[in-house]
């Protein structure tokens, strides 16, 4: 590879709002053969909304909001708009505690209350609570169970809508060979849900923010990855793989730990990054 041929490749990418750091994440990129995709703010726009309640709307919210109140998850904004909208106030809590991967917890009017998925509820959830989950999940929401004392009070179904760019860039990355995954600490069925409107070939889902790095690696024994992402807890599995590539509206953290970062947040230019990897190293061959 000539350092010309690289600048010419990366300037024009540039001006296309596909910004890449170096040379060498370049000539990584032509190499790739899996891509490995985050689903919230990468697969989906990433706004997620309050679609159903399940229980006492006003004590489920109540609660939910309340806990929601100092959480940084992109959940917790749904379900703060959502309580906004239905003029329900959060009440005062203490013993805040984020569970990664999980929820919250916190005592909320002197009760020990959660939110968060099925493993923060004690036991299991009423088979009417559990069929109604997994209809909502079947529909692509998200859904979490609101509780006092390890039992559930109600369920909040979200809902988070693909990108515009997503289906289409998955179409032409399989066109192209590439085999699709996504990777996600939602659930199963919301996350086949999701994949299948989009059309992404394998489901990771489940995962730990803190093992998602671990993942990337384990497919890096079968062929050179490419992991898409915006978020904190994207930061590890974006450096991990042979390229990073983070969206614009990402955290710093996925900015700064991406090779290659999507100023329009656009799926479509990973075709076109991966493509110009492609055209740079054939020519200069
Ligand atoms: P993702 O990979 O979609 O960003 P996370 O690993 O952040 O997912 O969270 C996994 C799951 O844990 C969420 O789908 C949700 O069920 C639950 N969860 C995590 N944080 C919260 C929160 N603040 N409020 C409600 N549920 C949460
Ligand atoms: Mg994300």
């Amino acid at each position: 590879a000539t350092p010309t041929a690289l600048m010419v490749g990366t300037g024009r990418s540039a001006k296309l709002g596909i910004l890449i750091k170096n040379g060498e994440v370049l000539e990584a990129a032509n190499t790739v053969k899996t891509i490995v995709f985050d689903k919230t703010g990468t697969i989906t726009v990433g706004k997620p909304k309050v679609t159903d309640i399940i229980g006492d709307e006003q004590s489920v919210l109540q609660t939910a909001a309340s806990l929601e109140a100092a959480s940084e998850h992109p959940l917790a904004a749904a379900i703060l708009a959502e309580a906004k909208a239905a003029q329900v106030t959060a009440a005062p809590v203490t013993n805040f505690q984020a569970v990664e991967g999980q929820g919250v917890t916190a005592t909320v009017n002197g009760q020990a209350a959660f939110i968060g998925n099925t493993k923060m509820v004690h036991g299991t959830l009423s088979p009417d609570l559990q069929s109604q989950m997994n209809a909502l999940q079947k529909e692509a929401k998200t859904v979490v169970v609101v509780g006092v004392k390890g039992a559930a009070l109600g369920l909040i179904a979200i809902q988070d809508t693909p990108k515009a760019s997503s289906a289409p860039a998955i179409v032409a990355l399989k066109k192209r060979g590439y085999h699709t995954v996504m990777l996600t600490g939602d659930n199963q069925r919301v996350a086949e849900a999701i994949a299948s409107q989009v059309g992404i070939d394998d489901v990771i889902a489940d995962v730990l923010p803190g093992d998602k790095a671990a993942v990337v690696a384990k497919l890096q024994k079968e062929a050179p990855v490419a992991f898409v992402g915006d978020g904190i807890n994207d930061a590890p599995a974006l450096t991990t793989a042979d390229v990073g590539i983070a969206m614009g509206s990402g955290t710093d953290i996925a900015i700064e730990s991406g090779g290659i970062v999507l100023i329009k947040n656009d799926l479509m230019d990973v075709v076109t990054a991966l493509t110009l990897a492609r055209k740079t190293f054939n020519r200069i061959r």
